[in-house]
């Protein structure tokens, strides 16, 4: 280890980066398991994605969860009864401050504060360098471990189109509010769930919708039956009935709900229902039907001031808004602690220890086919757990972390998606659970 006295030593103490739903769980379960943790977060309070307040946040005035409530919420802090099925993004911050203030979490957490750096210095211990998030000098800390929990839907990932357009392009991150569409001709590219609340806002708003799109989608409904459509698909799960029945239900429940709709002009799904991210969105379908909505291919080129689809038309819109997606960044770390491949991607134990480094942990890179806070909270409670475990028994601690390290994600996940950048960090949130589950179970006390 270093000798360097200007470093702090923090001693037993975890770092946690972030405080968003996912730093949050990862200080509450570090604290109940016997941790001393300081918690960094680079804005002026908690909430992340759902703190709109501040300038990254990638929510708009619109936006509502798409996961319903009751499956939302982390399993040890219930959302209130009387909220909606599908709460107001407001709602989930108040929430998430609410986490915060009852589980004591506030006075462990620096805010304005971004980590900057952070290096393992041998041992295991890890030397952390904050700074004020306007600037300023810079404080290098020494931890036992380091929680990153920085989210992964803040770095917009910008379409590069070549050519020149006459209108305004901005990605999905700089669209707050439906005044931006108010007498526009707009056309927003992608089909992901913000690019089709986007175009739904849009079509209540503009003159012209036009609505881009690579591949052709399931798009669900927010009800089934009468109920938020991921309580029905729970409870097709609690029946253990098997994929290829769920995906022919699920193609009948669309039939009879949304109808067909390439209809509309939109192009047939290239891939069966759960091999894509869920988008879940009652209204496209409504607007698509009233001609609101038109649907058009993938953008080719900016030219002439136009925009050329890959068919060869073009458009005019007086206004592009590009929502594809968001990039993980991982700044402070070196691309080889997180095992970074040539195309950006880290490679993860369960999307979130690293390989090589047992004190280094990643909460919340997850993308699941169902609400992220189940899934953050026993994640928080596999990485706390396996801290302590390495503290309390270092040698049981060494056998675990060289049998699990190697385990590649099809040794786990039988989830089969359409290859691309969007599910890096698709997972099954049932195969999920029982992985960690598995971790957890090899983790408790030898009988
Ligand atoms: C439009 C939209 C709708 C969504 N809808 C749903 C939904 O319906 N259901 C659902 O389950 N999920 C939904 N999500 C996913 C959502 O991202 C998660 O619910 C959750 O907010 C992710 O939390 P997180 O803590 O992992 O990341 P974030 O909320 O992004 O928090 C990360 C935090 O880390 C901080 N940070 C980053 N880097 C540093 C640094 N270097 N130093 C210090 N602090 C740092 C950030 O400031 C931020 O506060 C949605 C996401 C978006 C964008």
């Amino acid at each position: 280890m270093h000798d360097t006295p200007d470093i702090a030593d923090r001693r037993d103490a975890v770092c946690v980066v972030g405080a968003g739903a996912s730093g949050l769980a990862a200080v509450k379960n570090l604290l109940e398991h016997g941790f001393a943790v300081d918690c960094y977060e680079r804005e002026t309070s908690v909430g992340g994605a759902w703190n709109w307040r501040h300038d990254r946040s990638p929510v708009y005035a619109g936006a509502h969860l798409i996961t319903s409530r009751p499956l939302t919420e982390f399993p040890d802090f219930p959302m209130p009864d009387n909220w909606p099925d599908y709460p107001h993004h407001s709602q989930l911050l108040s929430y998430l401050e609410r986490y915060a203030k009852h589980f004591g979490l506030g006075e462990h957490i620096w805010f304005g504060t971004e980590v900057v750096s952070a290096v393992p210095v041998g041992d295991g211990r890890w030397d952390v360098t904050t700074r004020s998030t306007g600037g300023g000098s810079s404080r290098t800390q020494r931890y036992a471990a380091i929680v990153v929990a920085n989210g992964h839907n803040w770095h917009p990932a910008k379409p590069d189109i070549e050519g020149e357009l006459r209108g305004q392009v901005i990605h999905a991150a700089q669209y707050k509010d439906p005044a931006q569409l108010r007498n526009r001709k707009v056309l927003v590219i992608g089909a992901g769930n913000t690019g089709c609340d986007i175009a739904v806002e849009a079509a209540q708003q503009a003159t012209t919708v036009w609505h881009s799109t690579r591949r052709g989608y399931w798009y669900a409904p927010k009800y089934l039956f009468g109920r938020p459509a991921d309580q029905v698909n729970a409870r097709m799960l609690r029946w253990r009935l098997p994929l290829r029945l769920r995906q022919w239900l699920y193609r009948r429940m669309l039939a009879l709900t949304a109808g067909d709709l390439t209809r509309y002009g939109l192009p047939a799904p290239d891939h069966r229902p759960y091999e894509s991210h869920p988008i879940v969105n009652s209204q496209l379908p409504y607007y698509l039907g009233h001609g609101r909505i038109k649907p058009v291919p993938d953008v080719a080129r900016f030219a002439g001031g136009q925009v050329e689809l890959a068919d060869g038309r073009r458009i005019d819109p007086d206004l592009v808004i590009t929502a594809t997606g968001y990039a993980p960044r991982f700044e402070f770390l070196a691309p080889e602690l997180v095992d970074t491949e040539p195309d950006g991607r880290p490679d993860l134990h369960l999307h979130a220890f690293a390989r090589k480094h047992p004190t280094l942990a990643v909460v919340g890179l997850l993308q699941p086919d169902a609400a992220l806070l189940p899934l953050v909270h026993w994640q928080s409670v596999a990485v706390a757990r396996w801290l302590r475990l390495r503290r309390e028994d270092p040698v049981r601690a060494a056998a675990v972390q060289q049998k699990e390290s190697a385990r590649p994600i099809p040794s786990w996940s039988r989830r089969q998606v359409v290859p691309s950048r969007r599910h890096w960090f698709e997972v099954d949130h049932v195969d999920y659970l029982k992985a960690v589950e598995g971790l957890l179970r090899e983790m408790e006390p030898a009988k």
